[in-house]
């Protein structure tokens, strides 16, 4: 069955407790960013609940009738939605599936379970038609939404859901289950990694297999050549136009701490340290922009925050 990562253990306590008192809410949103292992989670909430045996721990016993079929995908009483393909949203027919399925009763176990991945890419139709069910919970059923950017949410969504928050683990309980994985790398790497994926633990794997992180390596570079007004932004923007870009505003975000801190470390002039702040403000707003909206014209963003981080720093060509 699905296995419980050591940075899940407060949240899944509290689940423990709430079916203890038998207090479950019949909608869960757990929330987090990307790379803590929220969809399997839901799952393993989804296996404990349906599961006819779970121990005292509320770990499903995999053996039992339900969990089996849950194993073999096939549990008639469990329904994951997701996006149908990679980026693409939850259409309102997959929420009308799940509105069916809700009339039915339970046929094996005592609830029926619903898992919604990545809930925020659900169009305002299929948000609309979710709230309806959300808005006459059924004693039966419980609905198990995931996401990493809860702000995309309706706020009668969120509001009709228990909120449940995985935060990111200490980077030293990071390090310890990558060394128990058996993934081995260099401890300079690892930092850098870690910053660009917000520490999260299967980010930061993903992204070693993938050498992902070496394209966010070179948009450092295309900063300081921003910085230094070498930059062309329409350039640039066409190739940051491939690349993730909430990770890399985060990224780069961690890089101008970082040189604010040593900034300060060396006494700098006030006018480079307030260049880096006015920085710090437009990394943020375009975070804001990002998470605002799904529907941004991502080229024109990105030119418009090279633009605004090269008129910061026009008036002293050589911030460093
Ligand atoms: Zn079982």
């Amino acid at each position: 069955m699905t296995a419980l990562f050591p940075w899940q253990q407060t949240v899944w306590q509290h689940i423990v407790d709430r079916v203890e008192q038998q207090r479950m809410p019949h909608a869960v949103l757990l929330t987090g960013v990307a790379g803590l292992g929220k969809k399997q989670l839901a799952v393993k909430m989804a296996e404990s609940l349906l599961c006819l045996a779970a121990d005292k721990h509320f770990n499903a016993c995999g053996v039992c009738h339900s969990c089996q079929i849950m194993q073999a995908g096939n549990h008639p009483d469990h329904l994951t939605i997701r996006s149908e393909e990679a980026g693409k949203s939850i259409k309102i027919d997959q929420i009308r599936a799940l509105k069916e399925k809700q009339s039915l009763t339970p046929s094996v176990a005592k609830w029926k379970t619903v898992v919604i991945e990545s809930a925020d890419l659900m169009t305002n139709s299929a948000a609309n038609s979710l709230l309806k069910l959300l808005e006459e919970p059924q004693n039966n059923t419980i609905l198990i939404l995931t996401t990493n950017a809860v702000h995309r949410l309706p706020v009668t969504i969120r509001s009709r859901c228990q909120q449940m928050h995985l935060s990111t683990p200490d980077y030293s309980m990071t390090l310890n289950w990558l060394d128990s994985q058996g993934v081995a790398t260099d401890a300079d790497q690892l930092r850098k990694i870690s910053s660009l994926t917000l520490d999260a633990p299967f980010a930061i794997v993903h992204a070693l297999e993938t050498n992902e992180w070496q394209s966010y390596q070179q948009i450092q570079q295309d900063f300081d050549q921003l910085i230094q007004q070498q930059a062309n932004p329409v350039q640039l923007a066409s190739q940051w136009q491939q690349l993730d870009l909430v990770k890399v505003m985060h990224q780069l975000l961690s890089a101008v701490k970082s040189r604010l801190q040593q900034q300060y470390l060396e006494y700098a002039e006030t006018s480079v340290t307030q260049h880096y702040w006015h920085i710090a403000d437009c990394i943020v707003n375009t975070i804001k922009l990002i998470s605002s909206s799904n529907n941004y014209n991502k080229t024109l963003l990105i030119e418009d925050f090279m633009v605004s981080v090269m008129r910061i720093t026009h008036t002293r060509s050589a911030i460093h």
